[in-house]
């Protein structure tokens, strides 16, 4: 069992299947990921929207942060090193002792919500939730790929991480 504990986070994961042997310290328990934070306000997501819709049509990054002292939630816009409809490079924030980085967040312009070979390197040594938001700017959009980055590992979410939506995102 992979546990993880952050001040906004409990994740238990199985990383074996179970194996039928005598176990002295009883059962590992349920899967379980809980937002300790809570679910992120509804109203940041389409704050993010419409900066993204805004930089088309190149890709475009931000970061949800939490502040664990106030229990708040804030966008971070980072500063972009380079961003074309099809790539954008951007650093992580630099963190106050009481904030914690909970969300990262890429647009892929026009394309596709899907999470790139180059997505998978970048998010392979953080803990937190990713989001694509693709279809940016077209009708039937914007579309959104999700996933929890834990311990090397991409997990997909039980359910939207944003307030007011029961859809999974
Ligand atoms: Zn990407």
């Amino acid at each position: 069992m992979l546990i993880v504990r952050r001040p906004w986070l409990e994740l238990d994961i199985p990383v074996t299947p179970p194996f039928p042997a005598y176990l002295p310290y009883g059962s590992v328990g349920e899967r379980r990921a809980e937002l300790r934070c809570g679910l992120m306000p509804r109203e940041l997501l389409g704050r993010i929207l419409d900066h993204f819709r805004a930089a088309l049509p190149n890709e475009a990054a931000a970061f949800v942060l939490w502040n664990e002292n106030e229990r708040s939630f804030s966008i971070h816009y980072p500063q972009i090193d380079d961003a074309t409809p099809s790539r954008v490079t951007y650093r992580s924030p630099i963190l106050a002792p009481d904030q914690h980085l909970i969300c990262d967040i890429h647009s892929h312009a026009h394309g596709a919500a899907f999470f790139s070979a180059t997505d998978d390197a970048d998010d392979a040594h953080s803990t937190k939730i990713a989001l694509v938001l693709g279809r940016l700017g077209q009708p039937e959009g914007p579309a959104i790929a999700s996933r929890l980055c834990a311990g090397g590992m991409f997990l997909p979410l039980p359910r939207s991480p944003f307030s007011g939506d029961d859809d999974a995102a």
